[in-house]
C-alpha cells in the first residue's frame, strides 16, 4: 500500500492550497519559475481554472495545446495584471478603453487588434491579427501575471471540448501529469467563463457572454453589441464558437418540463419538473432561483450527475436574462450533436 501511494504521488503535479501568494510564498514562487521554465500550471481565476503558460512562449503554448488536445485554430486570452499592461499588448481604440476601465479587473475579455509591440506568440493567437485580452481580478492569477511581467496564456483547465474545471480536484483528475503546479483556492466564485467581446471592427460583437452580462456591457458601451455572425456557431474556421462544448459524456436534455425513467435531473428554482421523483440524480443550480448561484454551481452539476453514469441529463428551464444567458449558452453547447473535433 505505502509503496504504491508514493509511487501516485510521484505521479502527480505539485498542489498547494492558497488564495494568495503571502498565504505560501514558497508554492507561489514555485508556479512562477514553473511559468518561467515553459511549464503548465493550473490557477483559479473569478470565472473557471485556467491552465497557464507563458503567453510569448511558442514552446510553451505548444505544450498547452497539446495538453488539452486543443485545435490550433482555437486562440487562447491572454492575461494580463492591469489595463496599461493590456494597452502595451493590443491596440485599445475608443470602445476598449471604455469597457476595460469600466470592468478590469473582472470577467470581461476583449478582442482587439495586436499592437506593434505585442509579445503574444502568434500561434496563440491562432495566426490571427486580433488578441483577446483579461485583466482578471483573482488575486493568484493577477499576482502571476504581475510576477511573470509577461502575458499568461490561460483556457480552462480541462479537456478540450469537455465540461470546464471549476475546482483544483477537476484540473487533477482532467490533466494530471500536463500540469506542473496546481494552485488550489477553493471552488470559483463566478463559475462561467468570461464575456468576450470583439471591439477589433465594427459593430462590437458579443462573442461569448459569460462572467458580465451583456446589459451591463451594452450600458457601458451605450450601444446594442451584435451576435456573433451565423457562420460562427457552425464552422470548425471559427475558433472558440463550435457548438459542441462543455460536454459531460451523458447526453444532455435541454428545458426539460418532465423527467423520463433513467433520466438524471439539473434543476433551477423552487419548482421542480412533472417526473422529478422518478429522477436517478438531482442537483438543483439554485434552490431559490438566484441566477448568480445557478451559474457558480453549473459545471460541478454537470461533473457530478455525469459521475453517476447516467445516459441522459434532463435540465429545467433557465431564464435567459442577466447571467442566464451564458448559463444557457453552455447548456446549449452541452446538449449539441459532438462531431470528432471539439472546439475548447
Ligand atoms: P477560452 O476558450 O475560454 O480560452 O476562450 C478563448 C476564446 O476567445 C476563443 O475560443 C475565441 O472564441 C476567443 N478568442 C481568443 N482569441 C481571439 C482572437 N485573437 N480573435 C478572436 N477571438 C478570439
Ligand atoms: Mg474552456
Amino acid at each position: 500500500m505505502a509503496a504504491d501511494q508514493s509511487k501516485a504521488d510521484v505521479t502527480r503535479p505539485f498542489v498547494a492550497r492558497l488564495t494568495r501568494p503571502e498565504d505560501d510564498p514558497d508554492a507561489f514562487a514555485r508556479a512562477v519559475e514553473a511559468l518561467k521554465h515553459g511549464e503548465l500550471v493550473a490557477v483559479p481565476t473569478e470565472t473557471v481554472y485556467g491552465l497557464a503558460c507563458d503567453a510569448t512562449n511558442p514552446d510553451a503554448v505548444a505544450r498547452l495545446y497539446a495538453a488539452k488536445g486543443r485545435p490550433a485554430i482555437n486562440p487562447l486570452i491572454a492575461h494580463v495584471p492591469d489595463f496599461e499592461a493590456a494597452a502595451r499588448e493590443g491596440d485599445l481604440d475608443a470602445r476598449a478603453d471604455r469597457l476595460g476601465r469600466a470592468f478590469w479587473p473582472g470577467p470581461l475579455t476583449l478582442v482587439v487588434s495586436r499592437g506593434t509591440m505585442c509579445r503574444v506568440t502568434p500561434a496563440a493567437c491562432a495566426g490571427r491579427p486580433t488578441l483577446a485580452l483579461r485583466v482578471p481580478a483573482a488575486p493568484l492569477m493577477q499576482a502571476l501575471a504581475r510576477a511573470l511581467d509577461r502575458p499568461i496564456a490561460a483556457p480552462s483547465a480541462n479537456i478540450s471540448g469537455r465540461v470546464s474545471a471549476t475546482t483544483a480536484d477537476d484540473v487533477v483528475e482532467d490533466l494530471g501529469r500536463a500540469v506542473a503546479v496546481v494552485l488550489d483556492a477553493g471552488p470559483c466564485p463566478i463559475g462561467v467563463e468570461s464575456t468576450i467581446v470583439d471591439v477589433s471592427g465594427e459593430p462590437a460583437r458579443l462573442l461569448r457572454p459569460g462572467g458580465l452580462a451583456r446589459a451591463a456591457i451594452e450600458e457601458a458601451l451605450g450601444a446594442t453589441l451584435a451576435d456573433p455572425p451565423a457562420s460562427a456557431t457552425q464552422s470548425p474556421a471559427a475558433p472558440g464558437l463550435l457548438t459542441s462544448h462543455y460536454a459531460p459524456s451523458a447526453a444532455v436534455r435541454l428545458d426539460a418540463d418532465d423527467v423520463a425513467a433513467g433520466e438524471a435531473l439539473l434543476a433551477f428554482g423552487p419548482d421542480l419538473p412533472d417526473g422529478a421523483e422518478r429522477a436517478v440524480a438531482i442537483v438543483n443550480l439554485s434552490p431559490t432561483g438566484d441566477l448568480a448561484e445557478a451559474a457558480a454551481n453549473l459545471f460541478q452539476a454537470l461533473r457530478r450527475l455525469d459521475r453517476t453514469g447516467v445516459s441522459t441529463i434532463a435540465v429545467a428551464p433557465i431564464p435567459p436574462e442577466g447571467l442566464g444567458e451564458a448559463i444557457r449558452d453552455r447548456l446549449v453547447r452541452a446538449a449539441a450533436p459532438r462531431p470528432s473535433i471539439h472546439g475548447d
